[in-house]
């Protein structure tokens, strides 16, 4: 998946407050190449839904995949494409996150009063996130013998590059109807596979 397609099946991207009796959008980017409101109703059962702190969550519903993270009362969430990977949508939470701190804590100081109307011009920032986001994963190829074939998996660069971090790193990759459990070592070399029993 190059930029452009991974840019052109991202749908959109909110970010929004909590308040007394639900959340107040910050930023509500709709990708402007696509039309329709894919996944708008989706958001409003999250934005309703209990949600547990610091924890990506994914939602995947037909040709849709959404991805959400809720941190200090900020809640943001990325809609994209049933084909596009969960580790591609949670790359781009977590560089939003950098960034939005960033711009809300540049605009406070700036403006003092009423800058949250200005929260929108994050939109741009919104755009080159996704188109640069590809920097921010890695493509990681193996094979998997419960289905005999070759698999390729998109792994987020923080799960690795991160403090702390105990190798070999795991990644579960569910695919047609099972999953593997891919071990990584720091170079994202695939160091073992096994196939897993998960249940839902
Ligand atoms: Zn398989």
């Amino acid at each position: 998946m190059n930029s452009e397609k991974i840019y052109s099946s991202i749908f959109f991207l909110n970010i929004s407050k909590k308040i007394q009796n639900g959340y107040e959008d910050y930023v509500s980017w709709k990708n402007p190449e696509l039309s329709g409101q894919k996944g708008f109703l989706d958001l409003i059962i999250i934005k309703n839904m209990q949600k547990m702190p610091g924890v990506f969550n994914h939602l995947h519903k037909g040709d849709l995949k959404i991805c959400f993270y809720l941190e200090n009362d900020i809640l943001y969430t990325v809609c994209g494409s049933g084909e596009i990977q969960f580790q591609i949508l949670e790359a781009i939470i977590e560089d939003v996150i950098i960034q939005f701190k960033l711009f809300y804590q540049q605009l406070k100081e700036n403006y003092k009063l009423a800058f949250e109307g200005l929260l929108d011009g994050f939109k741009t920032q919104i755009v080159e996130i996704i188109k640069n986001i590809a920097t921010k994963v890695k493509l990681v190829h193996c094979f998997c013998s419960a289905c005999n074939t070759n698999i390729s998996l998109y792994v987020k660069k923080s799960l690795i590059e991160a403090n702390n971090v105990q190798f070999p790193v795991s990644i579960a990759y569910i695919h047609n109807g099972h999953a593997s459990l891919v071990y990584l070592d720091r170079n994202f070399y695939v160091r073992g596979i096994e196939i897993i029993n998960i249940t839902e």
